[in-house]
């Protein structure tokens, strides 16, 4: 449930309802808006049955929350929240757009992609170091070595990195290296995974799972805020459908519909969406123009030798021109690019 305080609440009474919930053994969670401060309340709401807040002046109404996520309800915290990944703010005025290869393959690779996706005007560097594979014969990635080639790419360029961790050792190794945790797709119920990358201190980049409902995916990041870490940010990546004309099929209604549901940041990835190089563009304008916070895209020196989906993968000139592309349109829109 949340209490929705009055304008203008004075501290003291918002002050008076933390100590009534925190005194019943339920946590209190204060998200300070514009025009009213709201309190959330977590935990067994049947403890305060007897304690009827609505009689406290300060109180305007109380609101039960039926979504079993809390913190990541837009009815705890209403104003949409920002996430910081090194100098870049993920949900502000300003679109995000993290480039970079499906695998880290070499430092020459890596170091070529970050330099040509910072000229063309990305943000974020992306790169996997441990590839989730669907066969275990395929490339698994260079592991520690490769998040070593990201740390010198940030040193290199300025740009801040993202890299997928798929265990628990992928964690501890990653928090040496990288600015923000990527939870992939098919790690997205892995509930041991998102709690620890809760602990690990840096924003985490939760993809949607293949199959997973936008509840299960909002629970999913439920999981990682309720370790003490709101900087989540989601990314719709296509999900399962009968169709196979496409890799998975976009889901474009998820951007709209958690900007309903909820305050975290969605950006959206019409690489692994698609699977298809030429379907990038036209998806990376539709998740623009229905307000998606951001963009990954992957691109590669040479696609047609990538050791990882070098179909969806653009060369640094189709991505500079879809850069070029997306700019107008991003205006449009009401952000900067
Ligand atoms: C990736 O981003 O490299 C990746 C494996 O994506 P997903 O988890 O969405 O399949
Ligand atoms: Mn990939």
């Amino acid at each position: 449930m949340i209490i929705v305080m009055k304008p203008m609440a004075k501290a003291e009474s918002i002050e008076q309802i933390k100590s009534i919930i925190e005194a019943k053994g339920l946590e209190a969670h204060i998200s300070p808006g514009k025009e009213v401060t709201i309190i959330g309340v977590i935990g067994d709401r049947s403890k305060l049955q007897d304690q009827n807040l609505e009689i406290f002046e300060d109180v305007d109404k109380i609101v039960s929350v039926t979504e079993s996520y809390k913190l990541a309800n837009k009815k705890f915290h209403p104003e949409p929240s920002r996430v910081k990944v090194g100098n870049v703010i993920i949900g502000g005025d300003a679109l995000v757009i993290m480039s970079g290869p499906c695998a880290v393959e070499s430092k020459e690779q890596l170091l070529a992609t970050a330099h040509a996706i910072k000229k063309a005007g990305a943000h974020i560097l992306r790169g996997g170091a441990y590839k989730p594979r669907t066969s275990p014969y395929a490339f698994q990635g260079l592991e520690e070595e490769g998040l070593k080639y990201m740390k010198e790419a940030r040193e290199e360029t300025g740009l801040p990195v993202v890299c997928e961790v798929t265990s628990l050792d992928a964690i501890d190794a990653a928090v040496k290296y990288v600015d923000m945790l990527q939870i992939g797709a098919r790690n997205m119920q892995n509930f041991y995974l998102l709690k620890e990358a809760g602990k690990s201190g840096l924003p985490v980049l939760l993809k949607r799972g293949l199959a997973a409902t936008i509840d299960e995916w909002l629970n999913a990041s439920e999981y990682i805020i309720a370790e003490g870490n709101p900087n989540v940010v989601l990314c719709e990546r296509g999900i399962r459908t009968f169709e196979t004309a496409t890799r998975n099929t976009l889901d474009i209604s998820a951007v709209p519909v958690i900007k309903e549901k909820s305050h975290l940041p969605i950006i959206v990835d019409p690489s692994h969406a698609t699977g298809v190089r030429a379907y990038v563009k036209p998806l990376s304008m539709a998740a623009v123009a229905v307000g998606a916070d951001g963009l990954m895209i992957e691109t590669h020196p040479n696609p047609s030798m990538a050791l990882s989906d070098g179909p969806q993968s653009l060369t640094f000139e189709q991505f500079e021109k879809l850069m070029k592309e997306l700019t107008p349109l991003a205006t449009l829109m009401g952000r900067k690019l």
